[in-house]
């Protein structure tokens, strides 16, 4: 209950974005401010995944509940998200708690971004509309290794359309 209290409605909202629903800061925020925590439910499986959750370590994951279940992905991430360990006094890890933590610069109505940093099996086009946007959504450090494998595959549709090509209107 406290920490629902401590989240301040009127920070964040959630709206329809470009791709989707979005959450759009209602006030600016600084470098290092922390936004507010991540609740929702934990989950103690390693095999669990969804679009939404969020990987605790220590084979947990967390599904996140609005308003931040629907921070978006952006090339240039204005936020990011912190794992807390909470221990105990035998230093054993008792609880966690994800931070949402400002990277950039927020003013009012901006859509709060964060790299969701996927492996290459989960990446997907990026649409995030940045001038650095790496095209994917995907690990920034396994971009190469992704680039490669989808410039295979495009080597091959071109070889597909010379075809075509040739088979068309050569003298009509
Ligand atoms: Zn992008």
């Amino acid at each position: 209950m406290e920490q629902e209290n401590r989240f301040n409605k009127k920070t964040v909202r959630v709206k329809p974005s470009p791709i989707g629903k979005g959450v759009y800061a209602c006030q600016d925020f600084r470098p290092g401010d922390q936004i507010g925590p991540v609740c929702g439910r934990v989950i103690d499986d390693p095999q669990y995944g969804s679009s939404y959750c969020i990987d605790l370590g220590h084979e947990r994951s967390l599904e996140p509940h609005t308003p931040f279940r629907y921070l978006n992905h952006g090339c240039e991430p204005n936020c990011q998200l912190v794992v807390y360990d909470i221990e105990n006094e035998a230093n054993e890890v008792i609880d966690q708690e994800v931070m949402v933590e400002v990277l950039r610069p927020i003013q009012a109505g901006d859509q709060l971004l964060i790299d969701y940093a996927w492996p290459i099996e989960a990446a997907i086009p990026c649409l995030c509309g940045s001038p650095k946007c790496r095209g994917w959504v995907v690990d920034q450090t396994l971009l190469g290794e992704l680039q490669r494998t989808k410039q295979t595959q495009s080597t091959k549709k071109m070889v597909h359309k010379t075809k075509k090509k040739c088979d068309g209107t050569k003298d009509e």
